[in-house]
């Protein structure tokens, strides 16, 4: 029997890249999602999600669609995972990529290599006990660099930050959609929990 789904609804920007996982793994956590594309959709989130792909792309079609200011200032909680996070920090290596700045860290683009040196490491969640690692895919990952104290780091990877909080927002490097852990996607839904 299928557990009943909360009231909160996730949104997920479903313009470009990997939104479909992210889906999955909600449902899997009785959570209800809607994909957005379209300016009103984000009134209807309690939270958003912004899924990796390409984020040159994703910051044209942000625009295109007429969805930067919503986005931009929408004030709960958000999730940006790889392009997403790059896509969410205050500024990005690449000029072709129109950040959101919503949160303080300097994303370099790429920073663990290409498509085809892609891997999947174990990593710590700091905020656990059990010491369970978890299982990091990392695609053409960014580097989380950043650039002011309030930024908390929930991971690390070889000394790099991978998982990060700043306010009611939480950034990753790596994709925690692409497993079977729901680890990181609860902690997410934990925040909008405390709004
Ligand atoms: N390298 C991509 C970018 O900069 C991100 C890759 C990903 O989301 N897996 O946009």
């Amino acid at each position: 029997m299928n557990k009943k789904k909360s009231g909160k609804i996730v949104g997920i920007l479903g313009l470009q890249g990997a939104y479909q996982k992210h889906i999955d793994m909600l449902d899997q956590l009785s959570v209800k999602t809607l994909l957005i594309r379209y300016p009103e959709e984000i009134d209807k989130c309690d939270a958003i999600i912004f899924p990796g792909g390409e984020s040159t792309t994703m910051s044209k079609l942000i625009d295109n669609m007429g969805l930067r200011e919503k986005l931009k200032n929408f004030s709960g909680p958000k999730f940006g995972t790889c392009a997403g996070a790059i896509l969410l920090s205050e500024y990005c290596d690449d000029e072709r990529v129109n950040t959101l700045a919503n949160v303080p860290i300097n994303t370099k683009r790429n920073a663990y290599g290409r498509q085809i040196e892609s891997f999947v490491t174990e990593i710590q969640l700091s905020n656990e006990h059990n010491h369970t690692p978890f299982p990091a895919v990392f695609i053409r990952a960014p580097d989380l660099v950043i650039i002011n104290n309030d930024v908390e780091v929930l991971a690390e990877y070889k000394k790099k930050s991978v998982l990060v909080k700043y306010k009611n927002i939480l950034l990753s490097s790596f994709h925690p959609e692409l497993t079977n852990d729901i680890r990181i996607h609860k902690l997410f839904i934990n925040l909008i929990e405390l709004e």
